[in-house]
């Protein structure tokens, strides 16, 4: 079978520009329209001929192609077949892509494949919080939390209908959720879908109430949710635990669970980022002497050597003992921060030791240049 002419079929010349093809086309197109021209399988063909042509002709590559080769420069999608253009556009294809032509009349536009695209309630989040030790921080931990949601009504599942009659397909929209409106205008019909307000788009209506939920198809219940906290985690951060929220109704989907960290203050340490801080208090003596000393971890004990003369506000660093990063790169550390310790009482025996080092030469401070300010040291230390 021998096609037309594509300028033939729009009654436009060769030389004509995008606007008069789009002009002759849109004529055609409305002329032939299948809600004018109901049952008329003529109309239907010239419809569909006059977007083949338009298909081409508005395409500047193709119009190309087209002008050179004529139907034989189109390709192979060319002798019949769905789907390729230049050969059988279904009516859904030609109302998708072209819609706009009818302009402001909207008639057969977006016809088709819109269709039954039903409503479904979607459930609230639910927001709580879980506190947690730096311990717990440190290695990541499954919390099992207790939250009091609405859940899956276990006597009608979920539907809100009482047994499998009380439910029906909605008669207004036939199960799809959707109403289509036809009105007549000079150019034909124009049809507009909108929500079914019987069935609120939910392509089905309650004949009979599930007596447990009252049709609602979820019942406010308690439930037990683990919830695995990755390490590193920070006071204000949320985690989302997908569909773990309150469930939608009648069939609907469930919301998210929201879960706020807290974080407990620790008995030893504070956090800054993925360091701790740790304030160390020790004598005279083990300072001036210098000594092993026990400090506490967040996975037990360690030792740590303080030399000979340390002076007070000296920081030491213990790497990799911080803790993780939620994203896993690297540890923190804990940093240690000496402070000696000025005993309050004395006996008189000591107070008799103490005048007698008072007068040494060696008790008088010396601040050298190592001896600075708290924050100058702090600085010092992280550069
Ligand atoms: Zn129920
Ligand atoms: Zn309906």
């Amino acid at each position: 079978m021998s096609k037309r002419d594509y300028y033939e079929v729009l009654g436009v010349s060769k030389s004509a520009d995008d606007k008069e093809i789009k002009k002759a086309y849109r004529k055609l197109a409305i002329k032939h329209h299948p809600d004018k021209n109901p049952n008329d399988s003529v109309a239907e063909e010239k419809f569909k001929e006059a977007a083949e042509a338009y298909e081409v002709l508005s395409d500047a590559q193709k119009k190309a192609r087209y002008d050179q080769f004529g139907h034989a420069g189109l390709g192979g999608a060319a002798s019949g077949g769905h789907g390729g253009f230049g050969g059988g556009m279904s009516m859904e294809d030609i109302f998708e892509n072209f819609g706009d032509i009818f302009g402001g009349f909207g008639f057969g536009g977006g016809n088709g494949r819109s269709r039954g695209s039903r409503r479904v309630n979607r459930g609230s989040n639910i927001r709580i919080k879980v506190a947690l030790t730096l311990e717990e921080i440190a290695e990541g931990v499954e919390k099992k939390v207790k939250v009091t949601k609405d859940n899956v009504c276990d006597s009608c599942n979920g539907s809100g209908a009482e047994g499998s009659s009380g439910h029906s397909t909605c008669g207004t929209c036939n199960g799809t959720g959707q109403v289509t409106r036809v009105t007549n205008t000079f150019l034909g019909q124009m049809q507009t879908s909108s929500t079914c307000p019987t069935c609120n788009g939910e392509g089905s209506v309650i004949t009979d109430k599930c007596k447990k939920c009252n049709g609602k198809g979820v019942e406010r219940g308690e439930a037990v949710i683990p919830i695995n906290i990755p390490a590193g985690v920070e006071d204000g951060m949320q985690l989302q635990v997908s569909g773990q929220g309150n469930m939608g109704t009648r069939g609907g989907v469930a919301g998210d669970l929201l879960v706020v960290i807290e974080e407990k203050p620790h008995e030893y340490f504070q956090r800054e980022g993925q360091n701790l801080h740790y304030d160390l208090f020790v004598n005279f003596a083990d300072v001036a002497l210098g000594t092993q000393i026990v400090v506490p971890t967040l996975k037990g004990k360690v030792k740590i050597k303080l030399e000979e003369g340390t002076q007070s506000g000296k920081l030491l660093r213990l790497r990799g003992k911080g803790l993780p990063s939620v994203n896993a790169y690297g540890t923190g550390d804990i940093i240690v921060n000496v402070n000696v310790w000025t005993p309050q009482k004395l006996s008189s025996e000591e107070k008799k030791i103490l005048e007698k080092l008072r007068e040494s030469e060696n008790f008088i401070p010396k601040p050298g240049k190592k001896d600075k300010g708290f924050f100058e040291r702090v600085k010092e230390y992280f550069n």
